[in-house]
Formats: C-alpha cells, sequence, structure tokens
C-alpha cells in the first residue's frame, strides 16, 4: 500500500510559517556549534514531504485489510440517554458518535467494563504475533516491570528495524515515539485507543509510518488503578507527579524504559475531568474533545518547544479540527471550590510531560473529556486519541531527518552549558486572564466565561542560580544515585579522596510541608521539607566512594530539578537526599579520580 501525501491546508501552512523561527537565530544558534542545527521551515519553502496520513479517514476510502469496521456515519444525532447521564440530552447533543466506531475488547457493545488488564495482555501477544507474520516488521513485547500488585507492566515494541533491542532502533537512524496510557486509573480512553493504534500500525491503516518511525506503546501504566477505577496507583501515590522521585515501581519501568529505547517524541494519554468542580464552580459543563500541551517547565531548550508546537501541537489541532473535533490547552482547577482560576498544566518537573521533556523529547500531553462520565461518548473520547496520536506519528514521520538532528543539537547545546549560563532552579506560571468556552448544562449552549488563567507557556523565574559544573553527592546517597541511574544520569564514583571548589547549601529556613499542584495537595505524596538555603563558598572535601554528577552531559537540566534542594520536587525535599551536607555544587572542573558506576 502506498503512503497518502499528507497536504496542509492554506490555514494550516500560514501559520507555520508566522511563528517560524527567524531564521536569524537559527543562524545564530547554528554558529556556536558543529551540530547542524534542524532546519526550521523557512518562509516560503514549507516542506511537505508524503508521509502517512492519520487513521481517521473519509467513510468513502475503502477499509484496510481486517481493522476499523467502518460503521456509517450514524443519521443526524442519536442521544440515547444514557442511564444516570451526568448533564442534559441537549449536552451529550452536542458529543454526536464519530464517524468510526472501534473495536476492543472494553468497547464491545452491551459490555459495561473497559478492557480488563488480561485482554490487554492477549490483544498485545495478538498484535505481537501480526507484525511477526509481516514481511519487514518486527514486534517485542517487553515486560518492563510489575505494578504494586504485581501485575505485569507490558510495553509493544513496533520496529522495520533489524531488531527490536534498544542498540537496533537506535541504529535505525528513525525516530522512536513512545505512547503512554492510563497512568491514571479512572482514564479508559487512553488505554482503548493505544489498542486501537497498536492494531492499525502492525496490520491497519497506520503500518506506513513504521517505514520511517519505531513506536513503543506501553497502554496501560498503572493497570492497579485500571482494575480499581481511581486515578492513583494501589498505594495511593499518583504516578504522573512521580516521575522525577521514581517512589512507584510504575513511574521506575517507564523511566527505565525510556532510558534504554531514548524516544524521541512520548505521548501521555489522559482524560479529564468533565462535569465534576467545573459544574460546582462555573455551572457549566466542559466542551472540548481534547486539551493539550507540551512541556512547561524550567529550562526546557527552546528549539524543543519550537519544535513542540510548530511540529506537533498546530498540525495536531487541524487533525482534529477536520474531524470535527474541538481542542483548548491543557487546564484544569483546583479541587478547592472557592478557587477559580484555571491553571494550565503546571510547570513542575514531576508530571510525565515536563520530565520527559526535561529529557530532550518533544513531550506531549493529550487529554479527552472523560473523568466521572462513565463509558458516555466512549466512542468519540477514543476516536479523538486515535486522531490525535495518528497526527503525532505522521509529524514524527514527516519529519523524521529533522528530528534526528534536534535533539544531538540539543543535547550537546545542554551539556556544553554546564559551568556558565544561568539554571532556572523554579520557575513558575504567569496569571492572566482568558476567555474561556464550556457548556451550558441545560441547554448546552455555549458558555462564555472570563477566567483568571495561570498560564504555563509564560514562565516566571522564581529562583535561579549560576549553573554548576557538577554536583557532589555524599557516599550515603545511594537512593538518589539509584534513581539518578534510573533517569540515565552518568554518575561517576569517586575513587581517590580529592577536594574542589564548590557552593555548599546553608540552611536559612525549614518548614514541613506538602507538595502541590495546581489541582491542590498532590495524592499522597507524604510531608516534605520545604527548605530555604544561602550558598556559601568553600572547598568540598571528596572522600572514596563519594559522587560526582557532572552537568556536561544531557540530562543536566533533569539533575538540576532533583539536587537543587529548595523546591518542593527535589530529592531533598522528598527525602531521597537526607541532609543538605550531602550534596554540594560543584563550582569548577574538578580534578578527581572517579570510575564509572558498573
Ligand atoms: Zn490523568
Amino acid at each position: 500500500m502506498t503512503a497518502p501525501s499528507l497536504h496542509h491546508s492554506p490555514a494550516t501552512r500560514s501559520s507555520l510559517l508566522q511563528t517560524a523561527l527567524p531564521l536569524v537565530i537559527s543562524l545564530a544558534l547554528a554558529a556556536c556549534t558543529s551540530v547542524p542545527l534542524p532546519p526550521w521551515p523557512a518562509p516560503g519553502a514549507a516542506k511537505v514531504s508524503p508521509v502517512p496520513g492519520p487513521v481517521p479517514v473519509p467513510a468513502t476510502v475503502a477499509p484496510p485489510v481486517v481493522t476499523i469496521q467502518p460503521v456509517p456515519v450514524r443519521p443526524a444525532v442519536v442521544v440515547a440517554p444514557v442511564a444516570q447521564a451526568p448533564y442534559s440530552a441537549a449536552v451529550a447533543a452536542r458529543f454526536p458518535a464519530p464517524a468510526l466506531i472501534y473495536s476492543t475488547p472494553g468497547l464491545q457493545e452491551g459490555r459495561s467494563s473497559f478492557t480488563s488488564n488480561a485482554e490487554i495482555q492477549t490483544w498485545l501477544r495478538d498484535q505481537a504475533s501480526a507484525a511477526a507474520a509481516t514481511p519487514g516488521m518486527k514486534a517485542a513485547l517487553l515486560t518492563i516491570g510489575q505494578s504494586q500488585r504485581g501485575e505485569a507492566l507490558e510495553a509493544l515494541v513496533l520496529t522495520r528495524a533489524a531488531g527490536t533491542d534498544a542498540a537496533a532502533l537506535a541504529a535505525s537512524g528513525r525516530p522512536t515515539v513512545l505512547l503512554i496510557g492510563q497512568q491514571h486509573g479512572d482514564e479508559p480512553a487512553g488505554s482503548e485507543a493505544l489498542l486501537v493504534v497498536a492494531r492499525e500500525l502492525t496490520q491497519g491503516l497506520l503500518r506506513p509510518v513504521l517505514d520511517r518511525v519505531n513506536v513503543i506503546i506501553v497502554p496501560r501504566a498503572n493497570p492497579d488503578g485500571s482494575a480499581d477505577n481511581r486515578r492513583v496507583t494501589t498505594g495511593g501515590l499518583d504516578m504522573n507527579r512521580d516521575h522525577l522521585l521514581l517512589n512507584t515501581p510504575e513511574a521506575r519501568a517507564l523511566a527505565k524504559l525510556t532510558r534504554d529505547y531514548h524516544p524521541t517524541v512520548v505521548v501521555d494519554a489522559h482524560e479529564y475531568t468533565v462535569v465534576g468542580r467545573f459544574l460546582q464552580k462555573f455551572d457549566a459543563v466542559q466542551k472540548y474533545d481534547a486539551l493539550l500541551q507540551y512541556a512547561t517547565t524550567a529550562n526546557i531548550p527552546e528549539f524543543l518547544t519550537k519544535a513542540s508546537e510548530e511540529w506537533y501541537r498546530r498540525p495536531l489541532i487541524a487533525a482534529l479540527k477536520a474531524q470535527g473535533l474541538s481542542s483548548e490547552w491543557y487546564y484544569t482547577t483546583s479541587t478547592d471550590l472557592l478557587d477559580k482560576k484555571i491553571s494550565m498544566g503546571g510547570t513542575q518537573p514531576d508530571t510525565g510531560r515536563n520530565v520527559n521533556g526535561l529529557k530532550n523529547t518533544v513531550s506531549l500531553l493529550i487529554e479527552t473529556r472523560g473523568v466521572g462520565i462513565g463509558r458516555l461518548h466512549i466512542q468519540r473520547r477514543v476516536f479523538t486519541h486515535v486522531t490525535a496520536i495518528s497526527s503525532v506519528l505522521a509529524s514524527t514521520a514527516q519529519r523524521a531527518s529533522e528530528l534526528g538532528q534536534l535533539q544531538p543539537y540539543i543535547e550537546k547545546e545542554i551539556a556544553s552549558q554546564a559551568c556558565k549560563d544561568e539554571a532556572v532552579v523554579e520557575a513558575g506560571p504567569t496569571l492572566t486572564q482568558q476567555e474561556l468556552l464550556m457548556l451550558d448544562p441545560v441547554t448546552g449552549a455555549d458558555k462564555a466565561l472570563r477566567v483568571e488563567w495561570n498560564s504555563a507557556l509564560t514562565l516566571r523565574k522564581l529562583k535561579t542560580r549560576v549553573r554548576p559544573c557538577g554536583y557532589w553527592l555524599s557516599a550515603s546517597s545511594k537512593t538518589a544515585v539509584e534513581r539518578l541511574r534510573l533517569h540515565g544520569v552518568q554518575v561517576l564514583r569517586v575513587t581517590e579522596p580529592g577536594s574542589m571548589l564548590g557552593d555548599l547549601y546553608r540552611e536559612t529556613a525549614r518548614a514541613a510541608g506538602v507538595r502541590q499542584d495546581v489541582r491542590g495537595a498532590i495524592a499522597d505524596a507524604g510531608q516534605i521539607v520545604k527548605t530555604e538555603v544561602a550558598l556559601v563558598r568553600g572547598v568540598i572535601d571528596a572522600p572514596t566512594g563519594s559522587y560526582y554528577v557532572p552537568l556536561s552531559q544531557p540530562l543536566a537540566n533533569l539533575v538540576i530539578a532533583a539536587l537543587e534542594p529548595d523546591t518542593q520536587s527535589s530529592f531533598f525535599a522528598n527525602q531521597l537526599i537526607e541532609t543538605l551536607a550531602g550534596s554540594a555544587r560543584v563550582m569548577s572542573e574538578p580534578a578527581l579520580k572517579t570510575e564509572e558506576l558498573p
């Protein structure tokens, strides 16, 4: 089957060009490095190469071999009032069934439960077998860990590389996309959609994607939460606030997978609250089929943000729109009913979205309207995810060669900043006002609201410091070292006593507290140590067995997020490092005898 061309609509093309990075900046940046810069689309030269189109196709296109059962577009609007619908039939009528109806175990007519963990395992095995039977296609089903209740955490690797191991994927020269579903157990549409995407890649319309892209799918990152229809993991922790600390085995499994396979793009598929506190605060129902956001935390390289915006978010919005699906930036609101602020996704380096950005990936959060409405509109929610994810895959295929340059460029740039430049230790959103559309809960009509809007797109620098050359960690920092290495951070062990110039942390204030996100206190994250520090220049004595973490490495920005102690997300605040004396900023290139850890 030949790959259809993807054509930008004139509107998309012009908006792409309007904000294309000025060529002069590209050239200035390019002068700093020997790595060629990703060629940004220059005015009048938007490159449109043939790429596989997204899955949702007009009903006139013949269906492929097995998959999607294209059900004729349903006549008019069938609003079958669902039992215990959380809103009126008029609101429900705003969300008609999509053009394509998908079939997974959990989407069968008459089912009351979503696809079970056992059914997902069977499904993934079936897709792996189908891929293995396809000439040139390879598949591997990896067990990447176990949930807290012992469920296998599985990842399906699909590729046309010579093998399915990390080295083979790297050698393929193709970008790898990691797709993650259902970190929150009560957000099922992402998981069902990833089952559809897996089938489309192995047997359906997305097969041509694999000519240019490797794909890894983790359809259900939190199987225990899913079985309980609960947001958090079994232990009560919100795993999507655990991607820096790695206290849960679920988050550790994803970190290790990301470290080993080094994806270029990571998609995190979620669902958001439709009624609940929005209805209580604003007397309104949520309107948008999809809410979208990329990484917005301190120290994300500008080029990565540009690529996320121009190569991914804009085409994604256009792809959704072409299917009659609406979208907006991701936003949420506090669980405190008196607080009517609306906030975009947070700026803390703790979510998958932000931590994967700190790992220099294009990191995209896609949320469908689904929390709290059970199975209502489930086909439309799944269709929205499949459309969005297909767009991400198509963008990756289209930009494969530029992406191949982008990540090495960014990584070299970050490593070169050690010992100089500024590091933002903490950043926060900017409070603005915005008009937002919601729906009247009775009539279903659009309801425009003027809201206070915490924008994560304009980050305020709350705390900055000179970027150190690296960090020294005491010999008792075993847990911190283990977590850093799970992220892929290079940590060196000191083999002979040495000393170096550095900044020690002196505590000036301390309080107990809890970690907060834009919703409120983070589920079960426990008490943190909120410290304030002054830096004291001095000599650091580094005994044998202590550690040195150089910042001249690609994950330097993640290291800063973990090791500067006076932030709520840091290893110190969360007691992965026990004392302030257990770490220090190394301010000149140390002459230490060190060894790589085994
Ligand atoms: Zn979620």
